[in-house]
């Protein structure tokens, strides 16, 4: 297996919960390295530009003020098959699917309010690193 790159956000539901700590232990635990990590809060813009792949999705708007309201934590990650094991961490989109033990599980409320994002392919990985970061940023 290959070393790939992936992004997460622990989205603004799991910062106001306080759980930000909480899930970065999930990556560590699951020996998932920490390549950058930085809190920011994001614009319309960015929200808009990052989901632009859900634009013509009934919930793009919903999703886009979701993601503007508050802090979010944006982390590079990398490691063995990172984006499946990134994603198998996460657990299902919707919280009521996800299997017990998953972040989402754990912290997510809603289908739109999941606690967390993780990139889907190799490929996305690379692109939404790149979307939040330089490469001058990892560590
Ligand atoms: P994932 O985050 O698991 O990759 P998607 O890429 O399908 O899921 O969707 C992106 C984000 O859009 C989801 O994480 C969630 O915040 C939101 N979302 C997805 N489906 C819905 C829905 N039916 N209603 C509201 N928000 C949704
Ligand atoms: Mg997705």
């Amino acid at each position: 297996m290959a070393i790939e790159r992936t992004l997460s956000i622990i989205k603004p539901d799991a910062v106001e919960k306080n759980h930000i700590g909480d899930i970065l232990a999930v990556f560590q635990g699951a020996g998932l390295k920490i390549r950058a990590l930085k809190m920011i809060q994001l614009s319309d813009a960015q929200a808009k530009a990052f989901y632009a792949v859900h634009a013509e999705r009934p919930f793009y708007g919903e999703l886009v003020e979701f993601m503007t309201r508050g802090p979010v934590v944006v982390t590079w990650l990398e490691g063995e098959n990172a984006v499946a094991a990134h994603r198998e961490l996460m657990g299902a989109t919707n919280p009521a699917e996800a299997a017990e033990g998953t972040i989402r599980k754990r912290f997510a409320a809603s289908i739109g309010e999941n606690a967390c994002h993780g990139s889907d392919s190799v490929e996305n990985g690379i692109i939404e690193t790149n979307f939040f970061f330089a490469s001058s940023d990892a560590l």
